[in-house]
């Protein structure tokens, strides 16, 4: 066995692509990162992820990022299963069921701009971590024992870089998974979801700092965040054919938020954005000394916040895999074992468990929605069946069965 030399190319400094980094640079492997986005608009990126749940939080420890991001969230133990109309709880569930399992019981509410930011400053100021800020991957090639990768660089000029692997974590529209001829499987959700950022504490009419809320015809998500400003977003359906104008206008969000919970007062609105929802997995996850990872590899529905949390389990998994190929104590081949493991995450636990928490919120049929209320009921009285269901949703399980694959 053979150990590399040259280090790792890593296209795009998302959540996946810097977690990645900081556990390359952990296990002392040479790192190039490259960013499309300058320092000037870097942390001007739209709200997305935040909720960071048990078994992500246990990798955030592992590479040092888990001190920097406690004291900028909010910890939150508890989430709550609630019916829209008349404001009804359905269950409560509570962490504690899973602190004999991990020292995390609960889920850290900590927005994906803040663990960039962090994780940004980490990786610039290690002597082994090349930035490239305002650099732009374009395209790339291999040879057995190289990667030939082109960038737009931030004068503006093309530029070739040398690697001895180049990871795609850039994005749903990975130019590396396109590179690789890689298909892009699965659907696009036909209803689109409006996010809306609004300073109201929920915590007044029952909500905790997470709530997932069913209904027939307008289910949502209630989410709180820390401040400063203090401030919870709240994700409804939206119709695909309207224009976004009659969406996001200040009283089309008023109407939207008043009809749910309401208020004497109108909300103060602080945001919204509008985004379409995709499930899709890719056929492969890599193409010789090429891999792809997080949104480049799977994007998914967000309610159960799971598409970052399991891109980042993708970037530890693989830091993994690659650090010891290049320790010279394991060969390429290993990296199959990656795609085996994250592709069958991907599919199994993430795609299916997204898919079945949307139908679970939006379910149109009585019966089945009642049968869905009281089975909720029931897991979350029973400390067993509440502590499996936990043991599931904070993506511990998920992780389990991942490193049983061989
Ligand atoms: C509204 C919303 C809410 C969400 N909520 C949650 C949640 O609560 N929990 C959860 O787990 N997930 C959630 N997600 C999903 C989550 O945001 C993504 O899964 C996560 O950001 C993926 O991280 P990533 O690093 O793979 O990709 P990204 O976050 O998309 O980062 C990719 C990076 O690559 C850069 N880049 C792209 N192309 C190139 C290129 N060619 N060269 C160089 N750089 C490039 C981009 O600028 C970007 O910085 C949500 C998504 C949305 C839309």
């Amino acid at each position: 066995m053979q150990k590399q030399n040259k280090g790792v190319l890593i296209a795009g400094a998302g959540p996946v692509g810097l977690c990645l980094t900081l556990k390359l640079l952990k296990e002392g492997i040479n790192v190039t990162l490259l960013e499309c986005l300058s320092d000037e608009n870097f942390l001007d990126q739209i709200p997305r992820a935040g909720s960071n749940h048990a078994a992500t939080l246990e990798m955030f420890d592992e590479i040092g990022l888990y001190e920097k991001l406690e004291p900028r969230g909010l910890i939150a133990p508890k989430f709550q299963y609630r019916e829209r109309k008349n404001n009804r709880l359905i269950a409560e569930f509570d962490h504690s069921v899973i602190s004999e399992e991990t020292r995390f019981p609960f889920v850290l509410q900590c927005e994906r701009i803040k663990v960039i930011e962090e994780a940004m400053i980490m990786a610039k100021s290690h002597e082994n971590c090349n930035v490239r800020m305002e650099t732009t991957l374009l395209n790339f090639s291999q040879t057995e024992d190289k990667i030939m990768a082109t960038v737009r660089n931030s004068a503006g000029e093309e530029e070739q870089i040398h690697s001895s692997f180049i990871v795609g974590t850039d994005g749903g529209r990975s130019v590396v998974r396109k590179g690789l001829g890689i298909d892009f499987e699965g659907f696009t959700y036909p209803d689109r979801v409006l996010n809306i950022i609004v300073a109201y504490d929920f915590t007044r009419d029952g909500f905790t700092d997470r709530n997932y809320v069913s209904d027939p015809d307008e289910w949502s998500n209630v989410f709180h965040w820390k401040g400063p400003p203090e401030v919870w977003r709240v994700h409804f359906p939206a119709d695909p054919d309207a224009e976004d104008s009659s969406l996001t206008s200040e009283n089309a969000l008023q109407g939207r938020l008043q009809a749910f919970l309401p208020a004497k007062q109108d909300y103060k609105i602080i945001g919204c954005n509008l985004y379409t929802v995709h499930q899709r997995v890719a056929s492969r996850f890599l193409g010789g000394r090429a891999i792809i990872a997080g949104d480049a590899a799977h994007v998914n529905s967000p309610i159960g916040g799971m598409g970052m949390n399991s891109g980042i389990h993708d970037a530890i998994n693989l830091g993994e895999k690659l650090s010891s190929i290049f320790r010279g104590e394991s060969e390429l081949e290993s990296l199959e074992r990656y795609e085996r493991q994250r592709r069958h995450i991907a599919l199994e636990t993430v795609q299916a468990q997204t898919i079945r928490n949307k139908r679970v919120l939006a379910e149109k049929d009585l019966a089945i929605r009642e049968k869905n209320h009281d089975q909720l009921r029931r897991t979350a009285d029973d400390p067993l069946l509440a502590k499996e269901f936990i043991l599931r949703t904070s993506l511990i399980n998920s992780v389990r069965e991942a490193a049983a694959i061989q």
